[in-house]
C-alpha cells in the first residue's frame, strides 16, 4: 500500500489529496501550532447567503409541516407563489416537530427570506430558544433553512450552492458505512464487499467497538476485522473506521495504531466525543487523520477543536448542526486552519442531498461523502426522470434551482397539515 503522506502533508494539501492517497502510517508527528481564535471567530462569522445574488424580496407567508404517511415535510411559500420544501428526517422529526412549530417558524413567517442570517440570530434570542440548543432545536433549525434556501434558489433561478457559493465542484465520491456491530468481522467484510459492488465506490466504513463501550466480543472483533478487511478488499480500498466513542484513551490509540500499520484513511470518535483533552491526546499519539464532530451542535466549540487541532477532519452534520450555511461556517474555519470538513450524514429526509450542495461549496471537504443509501421520497432531480444514483462511485452534484430536485408534486398534495 501507499505511504506517501504523513499527517502534515495530509493538513497542507487538504481534500484533493486525501481522495488521491491512502493517509498511512508514518513517522512525523502533529504540529504543536494552533490557530488564531479571533481570526476563526471573524471566519466563522461572515455570511454565507450571497444577498448580492437575490433581488427581489421573498416575503414568507406559509410555513407548513406536512405529513405523508411515514414522511415529513417542512413547505415555505412567499407572497409571490415561490416554494420551497425541504423534507424532514422521519426518526428525529417525529419526536421535536412542537419544537419545529413553536419556537423556529414563528421568527420566519411575515420577513423576508433573503434576511436569513440576522433571522436566525433573531431565532437564538425568542423565546431565549439558545437555551435549548443541542440537536432536537437545530435540526429544526436547519429544515426551516433548508426550505427557505430551496425557495429563494428557485425563485432567482440559482442552485442553493450558487447562492451559497462559489461552487467548487460538480460531482462527488460517495462512502457506504456499515453500521454492524454485532456480526462477526468475515460478514461485515461482505457487507462492505457489497457496497462496493452496489455503488461502484473503493470507500467504506464500519464500526468499531460496541458504542460508547467495549465488550469482550467487540475486541476481539475489532482485532480481526482491521487486518481482514484491508487484505479481503485489498490496498485500493480508501478504508475507514468509526469508533463512536468505545474507547479509554490507551485502547483508542493502540487500535488508532493497528489501522496506521494497516493504511487506514481515517479513524472517527476513537475517545468519548465530548472530551475535547482526550481526542487531541489520541490525535498527538498518532498519524492517522481523526475525525469527530457528528455530536457538536455549538460554533463556538468548533472554532475550540479547530483552534487546538482536535481531530483533522470536523464533522458537522448538516442537519443536527443547524443547516447548510452553518455547516459551512465550521468548514470555512477548518479551511483556514488547514483542516478537512466532512460532514456527517443523517439517514433519511434526502441528507445525502443536502450533502451534495455543501460539497459543492467547500473547497476543503474530502471526496468521500458518507452515504447510507436511497432514500425512500418519491422525488427526481430536476431535469431528468430519477432520482440521485451513483455512477461508479460517485454522484453528479444536482444543478437545478433551489435543491435541484422535485418531490412529487401529487405525492406532496396527499400531506396532512400538523399543527400545535
Ligand atoms: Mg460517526
Amino acid at each position: 500500500m501507499e505511504m506517501a503522506m504523513d499527517r502534515r502533508q495530509f493538513l497542507a494539501t487538504g481534500g484533493a489529496a486525501f481522495a488521491a492517497t491512502h493517509i498511512a502510517q508514518a513517522g512525523a508527528s502533529s504540529q504543536a501550532a494552533t490557530v488564531d481564535r479571533a481570526a476563526l471567530r471573524r471566519i466563522g462569522a461572515a455570511p454565507v447567503l450571497r444577498r448580492d445574488l437575490l433581488a427581489d424580496a421573498a416575503i414568507v407567508q406559509s410555513v407548513d409541516l406536512l405529513r405523508i404517511g411515514k414522511q415529513w415535510a417542512l413547505r415555505v411559500r412567499d407572497d409571490q407563489g415561490g416554494e420551497g420544501v425541504a423534507l424532514c428526517n422521519p426518526s428525529r422529526i417525529r419526536s421535536v416537530w412542537p419544537i419545529l412549530l413553536d419556537r423556529v417558524v414563528p421568527t420566519f413567517v411575515g420577513k423576508d427570506a433573503r434576511d436569513l442570517h440576522s433571522l436566525q440570530d433573531a431565532m437564538m434570542l425568542r423565546q431565549l430558544n439558545y437555551k435549548w440548543a443541542g440537536l432536537p432545536f437545530w435540526v429544526c433549525a436547519a429544515w426551516m433553512e433548508l426550505a427557505l434556501l430551496d425557495l429563494l434558489g428557485r425563485r432567482s433561478g440559482r442552485s442553493v450552492a450558487e447562492l451559497v457559493g462559489p461552487v467548487v465542484r460538480r460531482d462527488v465520491g460517495l462512502y457506504h458505512a456499515s453500521g454492524d456491530r454485532t456480526s462477526s468481522a468475515e460478514a461485515v467484510v461482505d457487507e462492505l464487499r457489497g457496497f462496493m459492488a452496489e455503488t461502484g465506490t473503493r470507500a467504506v466504513k464500519f464500526r468499531l467497538g460496541a458504542r460508547l463501550s467495549t465488550t469482550p466480543f467487540s475486541d476481539a472483533r475489532d482485532a480481526r476485522l482491521i487486518p481482514l478487511a484491508r487484505k479481503a478488499l485489498g490496498d485500493d480500498a480508501i478504508l475507514y473506521a468509526d469508533a463512536n466513542s468505545s474507547y479509554e484513551l490507551p485502547q483508542a490509540i493502540a487500535t488508532g495504531r493497528l489501522l496506521q500499520a494497516h493504511g487506514y484513511a481515517a479513524y472517527e470518535e476513537p475517545v468519548a466525543f465530548d472530551d475535547m483533552d482526550e481526542m487531541k491526546a489520541v490525535a498527538d499519539a498518532l498519524t492517522i487523520p481523526l475525525g469527530g464532530g457528528e455530536q457538536e451542535s455549538s460554533l463556538r466549540r468548533f472554532e475550540a477543536m479547530i483552534a487546538r487541532r482536535v481531530v483533522d477532519i470536523v464533522q458537522p452534520d448538516i442537519l443536527y448542526f443547524g443547516g447548510l450555511t452553518r455547516a459551512i461556517r465550521v468548514a470555512r474555519m477548518a479551511q483556514a486552519a488547514g483542516l478537512n470538513a466532512a460532514p456527517h450524514i443523517s439517514g433519511g429526509g434526502l441528507g445525502f442531498l443536502y450533502m451534495l450542495q455543501f460539497a459543492a461549496v467547500v473547497p476543503n471537504t474530502t471526496d468521500y461523502q458518507e452515504y447510507k443509501g436511497a432514500d425512500a421520497a418519491p422525488y427526481v432531480v430536476a431535469g431528468t426522470d430519477r432520482p440521485l444514483t451513483p455512477v461508479g462511485g460517485r454522484f453528479a452534484i444536482p444543478q437545478g434551482p433551489g435543491l435541484g430536485i422535485r418531490l412529487d408534486p401529487d405525492w406532496l398534495a396527499r400531506g396532512e397539515k400538523v399543527t400545535l
